[in-house]
């Protein structure tokens, strides 16, 4: 990758060109709260099409549209009287709405659904890159299918090298989880995804609200869990004092919080030295890429209060830990 398809946002062209790229229906990858995203026209389907082929994403997985104000939001969405509340309190913000979609959305943008996942998010940056478009973009995650969402711009420049235009560096995103996914289609709202926003949060305002199985334990068979936010080193869910360490095995481990033994590992990252999730869930993608780099047989990652973030947090150690014994997805 050439080093000048990266653009630090102190740079004060950069967000100029990277305007003019996504108008020309070219790829950006640009920094958002939650993590960097693969920004394209979300009105040009040849521009969408490009994001699905740079992240051999699936066609039926379906993709966030990204807007600046609520008007823009009306253009793509049919939000009900019930999403207006959650509008004001809760965008910009990493939160994602999924409602009816109106024409002007592609259906690949949508992957032939009738319904369209919107949200604005609250990074200075994005909110710039959209206005400065002058469209509404089409974004998922710039990594490749199935592995950890990139939270820094060299994390996207290693994995995605030249096939996108540009990547504006923004510095390391500040939530460094996913938007939590809502669904206002049925006729109680569901989250289909936790994420940035506490399930709580939505909980204390939406009565009633399906939170699916998101808190719930493992399945029987791990194969009901798709393989995503997987890194490539086998990954155990472990509570700290019950690790079972082979003596011959090259072994990381990640916990939030500081940790009394750790002569056993290899490497050890704390993801906060006062156990603060905020912290924790920040540090968490950059620490997985870290450990995966260094080619361990294992990494075990010690759970984490199912609370707030740490719902979110959970979520995506147990797609990673469970999903690898399933084909990919
Ligand atoms: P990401 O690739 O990390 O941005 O994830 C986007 C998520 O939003 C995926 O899990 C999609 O399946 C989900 N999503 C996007 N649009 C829709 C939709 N219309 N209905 C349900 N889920 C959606
Ligand atoms: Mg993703």
């Amino acid at each position: 990758m050439s080093p000048s398809r990266i653009a630090n946002i102190s740079d004060t062209t950069a967000l100029a060109r990277a305007a003019r790229i996504i108008r020309a229906g070219g790829l950006v990858a640009f920094p958002t709260e939650t993590v960097y995203g693969l920004g394209a026209d979300a009105e040009n389907p040849l521009a969408v099409a490009g994001i699905f082929d740079v992240k051999a994403r699936p066609r039926i997985d379906p993709i966030i549209v990204h807007v600046s104000d609520i008007d823009m939001a009306n253009k793509y969405g049919v939000f009900p009287q019930r999403a207006h509340k959650l509008m004001e309190m809760f965008w910009p913000g990493p939160l994602t709405l999924v409602v009816p979609k109106t024409s002007s959305v592609p259906s690949i943008v949508t992957a032939g659904l009738e319904t369209v996942a919107i949200r604005i998010p609250s990074h200075p940056v994005a909110l710039d890159l959209i206005r400065t478009s002058g469209c509404a973009i089409a974004a998922p995650s710039a990594n490749p299918f199935g592995y950890v969402s990139p939270t820094e711009a060299q994390h996207v420049a290693e994995q995605l090298s030249d096939s996108v235009d540009m990547i504006l560096d923004g510095g390391p995103c500040p939530i460094g989880l996913e938007s939590t996914i809502l669904s206002l289609v049925g006729v109680i709202p569901c989250i289909l995804r936790p994420g940035g926003t506490p399930v709580e949060e939505l909980a204390a305002i939406l009565q009633p609200l399906d939170t699916g199985n998101i808190v719930s334990k493992l399945p029987q068979a791990p194969g009901q869990l798709q393989r995503h936010y997987a890194t490539l080193t086998p990954l155990d869910i472990v509570e700290e004092g019950h690790e079972d360490i082979k003596q011959t095995d090259k072994v990381g481990l990640i916990s939030y919080k500081p940790v009394e033994r750790h002569e056993k590992y290899e490497t050890v990252i704390i993801l906060s030295e006062t156990g603060d999730m905020r912290e924790a869930a920040a540090n968490l993608f950059r620490s997985l890429r870290r450990l995966d780099a260094l080619k361990l047989d294992k990494i075990i990652v010690h759970p984490v209060p199912e609370k707030g973030l740490g719902i979110a947090i959970m979520d995506r150690l147990r797609r990673c830990s469970a999903g690898r014994k399933v084909a990919d997805s």
